[in-house]
């Protein structure tokens, strides 16, 4: 018998899986509302000006294949940690900020949690928001944590649980790790306000937790970078010995160059460099050293006032695409008179809408309409453009009358 005979099949990735079905549909009018990736007003993929301009520069400067160190490009993790930080950010004037390059936001993850898993003091247990990005609950399980969840949508209001949320985190035994969305909730589009990060930000010290942040959008929330990371710099401000995971695959349309960071906020440099010679201890096993192109790419812009300031529009500018493809998407669905309260559309942010359709009608589009989406009713507002919302909104009409 052959050596693999035994080995089941498993099921096809939720999220993935969405776009293995869409490439074999041969409508024309077809739609991939699955994966969170950006298209632009004609629907293809973007590649940022200022990532052409980085790439001109640095195949103009022909710079060597080396290895990087164990934690990466050094340039890269400094600036990557000020743009969510900011720069007068205390552990980082106070040296005390480990910081280490990741496979983009999921190797930050995959590294933050096999971290906790190692050295947390507390009970190696997460908590994260329902529902939460898929994939947080693989990586947490295989890093060795327990899983556990917090209350976070509420669906009569298509709202958050702000009061269930409290008293499950409340609840939770002392110490416990609380994974956080920094901003633009994956899947719901929902996040705290300024107001209620305050609120959290209090509990969370009163139960003496541990906050870790999961910021894989920032500047895709509300277009600005540092109204996103309010959250984040709240907390820290307010002395939190946050973990935090950065992606630069959404923010500068860099997915496949996997460019991320994870860092931790440590009490003294001394400790800081304690955790350090951890992380290096975890990942060189792991795949020894990150890849070097996305972080180049990352710190050729974020090194030049210029650049940045030609980026930070650019991140605007996805946003605003997405904010205004909300606008219409809404008012197509109240025009055709769609059944249901369709406001969350619009006060929603970031990448995802939580539509609220349920499984056997998003089933329904990808038959009747060839339209593919999540089975959790998210769709992904980037796909949709000026070409398809229209067509969108009266399919989903017909799906819920
Ligand atoms: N975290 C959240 C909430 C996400 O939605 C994503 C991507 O969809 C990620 C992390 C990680 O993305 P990547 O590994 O591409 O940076």
């Amino acid at each position: 018998a052959s050596t693999w005979a035994n080995v089941p099949a498993g099921p096809p990735d939720p999220i993935l899986g969405v776009t293995e079905k869409f490439k074999a549909d041969k409508s024309p009018k077809k739609i991939n509302l699955g994966v969170g990736a950006y298209r632009d007003g004609q629907g293809k993929p973007y590649v940022l000006p200022t990532v052409k301009k980085a790439e001109k520069i640095l195949s103009d400067a022909m710079q060597d294949k080396e290895y990087l160190p164990i934690t990466g490009l050094a340039e890269f993790t400094k600036l990557a940690a000020e743009l969510a930080y900011g720069k007068d950010s205390k552990p980082i004037v106070e040296k005390r900020l480990a910081i280490t390059q990741s496979i983009s936001g999921t190797g930050a993850l995959r590294i933050g949690t096999a971290f906790l898993a190692r050295h947390y003091p507390g009970a190696k247990t997460i908590y994260l928001p329902t529902p939460t990005w898929g994939n947080h609950i693989p990586i947490s399980k295989d890093s060795g944590l327990e899983v556990k969840q917090y209350k976070y949508f509420n669906k009569d209001t298509v709202g958050l649980d702000f009061e269930g949320m409290k008293a499950d985190i409340k609840a939770a035994p002392e110490g416990s790790i609380i994974l956080l969305h920094a901003c633009a909730h994956n899947p719901t589009g929902i996040d705290p306000t300024e107001a209620q990060w305050k609120e959290l930000s209090d509990l969370v010290k009163e139960k003496k937790h541990f906050a870790f942040f999961d910021m894989a959008y920032q500047g895709f929330a509300s277009g600005d970078i540092l109204k996103d990371a309010f959250a984040v710099r709240y907390f820290v401000e307010q002395g939190h010995q946050i973990l935090l995971c950065q992606s630069f695959a959404k923010n500068m349309g860099l997915y496949g160059e996997r460019a991320g960071a994870i860092s931790f906020v440590c009490e003294s440099a001394e400790e800081k460099a304690r955790v350090d010679s951890q992380l290096k201890i975890l990942i060189r096993p792991l795949y020894s050293n990150p890849p070097v192109h996305g972080a180049r790419l990352v710190s050729t812009i974020l090194s030049s006032p210029e650049l940045t300031e030609e980026w930070l529009i650019e991140v605007k500018g996805m946003a605003d695409r997405i904010i205004e493809m909300r606008e219409r998407l809404y008012n197509k669905l109240v025009e055709l008179k769609t059944p249901g309260e369709w406001g969350h559309i619009k006060s929603q942010i970031g990448m995802f809408s939580f539509t609220g359709l349920k499984a056997e009608q998003v089933d329904a589009l990808a038959e009747k309409a060839s339209i593919y989406l999540t089975r959790d009713g998210r769709i992904s507002m980037a796909g949709l453009n000026a070409n398809n919302v229209d067509y969108f909104a009266e399919s989903v009409s017909k799906a819920v009358k």
